[in-house]
């Protein structure tokens, strides 16, 4: 049985589907039993996790060696620390239910580690949230899937997988994943293009399929196709499909070392998206052209209090460093939508997206943006190449309030006698209908500009970008987008505001040539995808590209506009 979906990120898996449930951990409904019962409970609790650790460690030994064991016995360790057994009776004697106690001291130490200077030890606060999610299994008697246990051909099937879940989950194990709900430019979904796993999202009624556990799958990622159960013939074309992708992959690595240059030898500025450390390094290993979007929300994600102005100010330093010749533009916060970190505990909204999001959010958490603001001047006295960009803008007003924070922000920190950066490149997303229309008003008070198609396609076309029931109307090569985006470039080109593109399509090689018609010479993609993009880029010049975009310009029609690239990349020997 076949099912469509959203093409998510390239390429094909075929495998076992592994079903993943987010297990439900809620312990609110825990009736207190008296203190020595709890007590009793806890210590059983512990007693059952340390044999459970031991078995999936001995197990984990033999699969991957001794590194992966010595990860698991060492939260034998932190379990066994006497001051954190003690410390959750404490608080059983004070009338908390087990699992309330266990969290509350496992949270306390994560977020201990968390802040703290060294990575290896921060690494620790991932091992704590872990074993604290084991611990209220066991507490709660919740089923939880051992990792460890995960075949190699397995398929992550689930309703949906946020970036948070993914980045909690060992994906080096998972050859794709299918979801039912979800976007092409869901945080999930770029997370898995990040990684270069297969994976379709906005399955509609996939949930609903009688799914089993080791039931074969097909994943393909390139046309967000799906098959369950597939045919002996059907398994036999995707092995071949599976293998050209691979191949593709391969021939792709020579151009990890080669720079952004277009066919006529010009070169043009290719950075990368990425969301934290992890990302950053493998940009550099990729020969990045610095960063062009740090989503720092996700540092936010996952956790249950805010990154301290010191964490921050080391990573963002850090990030910086990685790039010496080149700009590092880290956004400040953008929550809300489907971004929602715990540790903002935000109130419900019915349209989230047109809500309290971006910049938005800092008129009612101005203590968040200044801290973060904090951050970001004392990392940019260190590193000068830190730039600062601002999410959502609708108008010159948000920007200014921004700007008049920043200012107070730098007479603390100079009356606090802290190294921090006086002045500090600003600049904008593109990425409201609001803000295109006004962007050469905007270039009155900003430094430079990024378009984020993402958000700019679904504002523009009103469908929201995770929705399945809509976002095949979320299509950015829909001619007001087009139009849209030929008209932004031009405007900040005649204002002399440099412009680049940090939105998910500027890694597409059909809108690649247009973008590069209508004078686009910046583009920041998922660091995965550098070397496809810089293929796909020596191999336009900047007449054929402009030819090809003033032609498309005049199409009426999505169907029109891509069938008309179709051809233009066919005739190129490409596949779109
Ligand atoms: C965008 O909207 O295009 C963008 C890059 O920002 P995000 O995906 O984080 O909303
Ligand atoms: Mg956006």
């Amino acid at each position: 049985m076949r099912l469509k979906g959203v093409a998510a990120s390239p390429g094909v898996g075929l495998g076992r589907i592994l079903l993943y449930r987010e297990p439900d951990l809620n312990f609110d409904k825990v009736v207190f039993s008296g203190v020595e019962n709890e007590k009793k409970r806890l210590n059983a609790a512990v007693a059952k996790f340390k044999e459970e650790i031991a078995l999936l460690a001995a197990a984990a030994e033999k699969r991957s060696g001794a590194s992966q064991a010595a990860i698991l016995t060492g939260q034998v360790a932190m379990i066994s620390d006497p001051y954190m057994i003690s410390r959750a009776e404490e608080l059983i004697a004070k009338g908390q239910v087990a699992e309330a106690a266990a969290a509350e001291v496992a949270q306390g130490f994560e977020d201990m580690f968390n802040a703290l200077e060294d990575e290896k030890t921060r690494q620790r606060a991932t091992d704590i949230g872990d074993l604290k999610k084991r611990l209220l299994g066991i507490l709660l008697g919740v089923k939880r899937l051992e990792w460890s246990e995960i075949a190699d051909d397995a398929v992550l099937v689930a309703l949906d997988l946020p970036a948070s879940v993914i980045s909690s989950l060992p994906m080096d194990k998972v050859l794709a994943f299918a979801t039912e709900q979800g976007g092409l430019t869901s945080h999930g979904a770029i997370m898995a293009r990040s990684l270069g796993v297969p994976a379709v999202t906005g399955l509609i009624g996939l949930m609903g399929q009688e799914l089993k556990d080791g039931q074969p799958i097909v994943v393909d990622g390139s046309s967000g196709e799906i098959i369950l159960d597939p045919s002996p013939e059907e398994s036999r074309d995707y092995v071949s499909r599976r293998q050209a992708w691979r191949e593709d992959q391969a021939s792709l690595k020579i151009y990890l070392k080669k720079v952004a240059v277009d066919k006529d030898g010009t070169r043009r500025l290719l950075g990368s998206n990425i969301g934290g450390l992890a990302d950053a390094r493998q940009a550099q290993e990729f020969g990045s052209d610095g960063v062009g979007l740090f989503r720092t929300e996700f540092l936010f994600l996952d956790r249950a209090t805010l990154p301290t102005e010191e964490e921050q100010t080391r990573i963002y330093a850090e990030v910086a460093s990685l790039f010496p010749e080149s700009e590092v533009i880290i956004r400040t916060l953008d929550v809300g939508g489907d971004k929602q970190p715990v540790a903002f505990d935000m109130a419900k909204e019915e349209n989230p997206y047109l809500g309290l999001r971006g910049i938005r959010y800092y008129q009612v958490r101005p203590d968040i943006l200044k801290t973060q603001l904090r951050a970001l001047s004392r990392g940019a006295a260190q590193y000068g190449n830190i730039k600062i960009m601002l999410p959502l803008v609708i108008s010159l007003e948000e920007v200014t309030f921004v700007k008049a924070l920043f200012k107070e922000v730098v007479a603390e920190l100079a009356s606090e006698g802290l190294p921090h950066a006086e002045e500090m490149p600003l600049g904008i997303m593109v990425e409201t209908p609001a803000a295109a229309l006004i962007i050469d008003l905007l270039a009155t008070v900003s430094d430079f500009f990024s378009v984020g198609t993402n958000d700019l396609t679904q504002y523009t076309l009103i469908a929201d970008r995770g929705n399945p029931q809509v976002n095949h109307l979320c299509d950015p090569f829909h001619p007001a987008l087009l139009r849209s985006l030929k008209g932004v470039i031009g405007e900040a080109r005649k204002a002399q505001t440099p412009i680049g593109l940090c939105g998910e399509i500027g890694g597409d090689p059909r809108m690649l040539p247009l973008l590069m018609g209508f004078g686009l010479s910046k583009f920041s993609v998922n660091p995965a995808s550098l070397a496809r993009v810089r293929r796909d880029m020596s191999s336009w010049s900047l007449a054929e590209a402009t030819d090809l975009a003033e032609e498309i310009l005049t199409l009426p029609t999505v169907e029109s506009v891509k069938a008309r690239l179709k051809k233009a990349l066919d005739q190129r020997g490409k596949t779109s």
